[in-house]
């Protein structure tokens, strides 16, 4: 019998996402323009309470420049995590600021508050933790060190549409916090990003920097990029928000399945949700044995036709990008998270079958010592 093979990721694009790219094509309006307008104005109210939200061309984008906006550059320090994707610390070395790595806690893979006291120099400006698989970081632990030390929180939520700490939205927490709409995210706008801000200040910055530093056309105010979303993603971005809720609530019953399946697997743990948390499944992340993590991988490919993935197998510090910043630095739950975590599909397009195939595959993979 010949089985379908279920991947790791899978972006939901329907008709109404068509439709809505050909009506702005037909617009011949297709830079930035009302489009993106009317996408910032929904994101916000959707997400983080109508807080002034400002569209670029990407998450990365979105990182990069409101740390500029936030005054972040040389001479300055910003905390964050080894374990996340690059784009984290590399928007940090890109204001010409010194990323400064530091350690996770291992239940819930986020920032480490006893690390980040540790890492604090004269230097210290922000705290940049990142929401990942879609579960908050420490909020009330990360906020008060941010206070008693006079830093900025910067969210990287990449990862987390949707989530929330105790009734607090995810993006309401920062001095700004940045959604990635790439295609595999729980949204996308084909690429792109969204940035929330605290105030509008901040906001008005960040049009500058995305737009050459300009607000009046041919009066530029300072030095620019060109980072603008442009009328065809958002298009494609307001049609998601119709639907990220309905399927933030499919990613969390998929994660419900699969947890009440694996709980009692002795060679899984399952991810962990804190209370109080709401957790968004961008990933659904086991731990397994590190010897034999890569051949667990491989047979559910190759013998069961099942997808997965590895966030993220080499910690940011090692990469020969980002190494230059930390040398000699060694994060035992870093390591440990790097060698042991496997991702299983938990997308909204899975059926009942394919999550009791994945669940089966699992067990019987992991039990077989592979
Ligand atoms: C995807 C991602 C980014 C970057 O977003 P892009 O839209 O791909 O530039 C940054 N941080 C994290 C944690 C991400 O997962």
């Amino acid at each position: 019998m010949v089985t379908d093979f279920i991947p790791a990721a899978k972006p939901i694009i329907g008709a109404e996402e068509r439709l809505a790219v050909d009506r702005v094509l037909q617009s011949g309006i297709i830079a930035q323009g009302p489009e993106v307008a009317s996408f910032e104005k929904e994101f916000a109210e959707h997400f983080v309470c109508g807080r002034e939200s400002v569209a670029v061309n990407s998450g990365t984008s979105g990182l990069h420049l409101g740390l500029l906006a936030a005054g972040i550059g040389p001479g300055d320090e910003v905390i964050v995590p080894s374990f996340t994707f690059a784009a984290t610390a590399n928007s940090v070395a890109l204001t010409g600021a010194t990323p400064v790595f530091v350690d996770i806690e291992p239940d819930y893979f986020t920032l480490d508050p006893a690390s980040i006291r540790a890492a604090i120099t004269g230097q210290t400006r922000g705290i940049l933790p990142v929401h990942l698989y879609g579960h908050p970081f420490l909020v009330e632990e990360i906020e008060a060190i941010a206070t008693e030390n006079g830093l900025l929180i910067f969210e990287d939520a990449a990862q987390a549409h949707g989530a929330s700490w105790r009734g607090r939205n995810v993006g309401t927490i920062g001095h700004f916090a940045m959604f990635s709409l790439y295609p595999t995210k729980n949204m996308t706008s084909g690429e792109g990003g969204m940035v929330a801000c605290s105030d509008s200040e901040t906001a008005r910055k960040l049009r500058l920097l995305r737009n050459q530093g300009m607000e009046t056309q041919y009066s530029n105010e300072l030095i620019g990029f060109n980072a603008r979303m442009t009328d065809i993603h958002a298009a494609i971005g307001r049609v998601q928000l119709n639907k990220i809720d309905a399927w933030n609530t499919k990613r969390k019953e998929n994660a419900d399945t699969l947890t009440a399946a694996l709980a009692d697997v002795a060679e899984i743990t399952v991810p962990k949700v804190a209370s109080g948390a709401v957790h968004v499944y961008h990933q659904y992340t086991i731990r397994v044995d590190a010897d034999e993590r890569d051949s667990i991988q491989r047979a559910l490919r190759d013998e069961y036709q099942v997808g997965s993935g590895v966030y993220y197998p080499i910690p940011n510090h090692r990469l020969p990008s980002l190494s230059r910043f930390a040398p000699d630095l060694y994060l035992p739950q870093t390591e440990r998270a790097a060698s042991q975590v496997l991702s299983l599909p938990v997308h909204p397009s899975l059926t009942a079958a394919d999550l009791e195939r994945i669940v089966n595959a699992v067990t019987a993979v992991v039990r077989a010592g592979a």
